[in-house]
């Protein structure tokens, strides 16, 4: 049994011990995570290559005693590393332990309930009304085109605390164009957070990061999850105006001084420097990506257009749980969602070429 299901204690409620706040949590579930290797693992959007190769020479000549202290709470050298990538300075860059920290940080820090409800698409990350939830922030679902595809337009009327958008948006993988981004920031009023969640840039999109010493109240939130292949040590970070990243400091300094430990620092800094391995990695995702679209399409699959190492795709006559349990019986794993609008699709996590053919290969026989 992998499927991670809600405590007792959060699924009943009834325990004395426990706070009311606990008991109104409704926690985010993960995708499974099967520790038996058996399965082609399309469902989570990690990546299928290693990460980059001065990683394993660190680990095996990392200096073990150095683990007896704690690590660096700044990420001082992490973060000069992004920055430098990023023509920013280490002041523009906040390091956290997975992004889904950081945005964690976010809710708390700028979405203000009393300023009305933080605005974020019907369809999007899961873990956006659950962080709502859990700071007590009320949030409006902004409804998508018929397309799936975000308008922008939508983001600028109406009072709201803040907006927050993935680019390229999950699950559908839809990009928004850069100029799209800089309507919305051009529109929008300067006093409130707009935060791109940007987990999936690396696989085609352009980055709004250009735009942060324009706009004094954008966020963009990346991970080294995804493109870096680094979902197991658990590293996010943060760019924008030094206000914001203070801010954001200051809520970490609240909580746990050193969310980002000695060996996640260390192999950010090494996967950061080594640029030409990571756009080696995300060009051959991407390519997969593409004949697996032209492959799928010819097998009569609808695919939405996607710069994401995943697609979102459906075919008809089946709902997505039963593509899901199709494949799972194949032994590969995809993730479906249970939602109305949305309840026919899977989300299918780009593999090497050899995952994807074995799964049109089951996409043709089987479904
Ligand atoms: N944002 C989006 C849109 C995601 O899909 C994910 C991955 N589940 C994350 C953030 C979190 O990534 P991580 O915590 O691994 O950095």
């Amino acid at each position: 049994m992998f499927q991670n299901s809600p405590s007792f204690e959060t699924s009943s409620g009834n325990n004395k011990m426990i706070s009311e706040r606990m008991k109104n949590l409704t926690p985010y579930v993960p995708g499974e995570q099967p520790q038996d290797g058996e399965y082609i693992k399309l469902n989570t959007n990690e990546n299928p290559y290693p990460p980059a190769p001065g990683i394993k020479e660190f680990l095996a000549e990392a200096d073990i005693s150095r683990l007896r202290l704690y690590p660096d709470p700044a990420s001082a050298k992490l973060r000069e590393a992004i920055a430098e990538n990023e023509g920013l300075k280490p002041g523009n860059v906040f390091a956290g332990n997975g992004s889904d920290e950081v945005l964690s940080f976010v809710f708390f820090g700028f979405f203000d309930g009393s300023n009305g409800p933080v605005f974020f698409p019907e369809f999007t990350y899961s873990f956006y009304p659950v962080y709502s939830a859990f700071y007590d922030i009320p949030y409006k679902k902004i409804k998508l085109q018929s397309d799936y595809s975000i308008r922008v337009e939508d983001y600028i009327e109406g009072e709201s605390s803040g907006i927050i958008l993935p680019n390229p948006n999950a699950p559908t993988g839809i990009y928004l164009p850069l100029s799209e981004i800089k309507k919305l920031l051009k529109n929008y009023r300067s006093d409130r957070l707009v935060v791109i969640d940007e987990a999936y840039i690396a696989f085609g999109g352009e980055s709004a990061v250009t735009l942060i010493n324009e706009f004094e109240n954008l966020l963009v939130i990346r991970t080294f999850s995804k493109s870096s292949s680094l979902a197991g040590i658990r590293l996010g970070y943060a760019l924008g105006n030094e206000k914001l990243i203070n801010t954001l400091t200051t809520i970490k300094d609240s909580f746990n001084s050193y969310p980002v430990d000695f060996i996640a620092q260390k192999c950010g800094e090494i996967a950061v420097k080594d640029r030409q391995y990571a756009e080696s990695v995300t060009n051959k995702i991407i390519a997969t990506r593409e004949s697996f679209i032209k492959k799928s399409t010819e097998l009569g699959w609808e695919v939405l257009p996607s710069k994401a190492n995943f697609v979102f795709i459906r075919k008809e006559g089946l709902s997505g749980r039963q593509i899901y349990e199709r494949l799972k019986e194949r032994k590969i794993l995809v993730r479906f969602f249970d939602k109305p609008g949305i309840s026919d699709f899977v989300r299918i996590t780009i593999g090497t070429d050899q995952q994807m053919e074995e799964l049109t290969e089951a996409m043709e026989r089987r479904i």
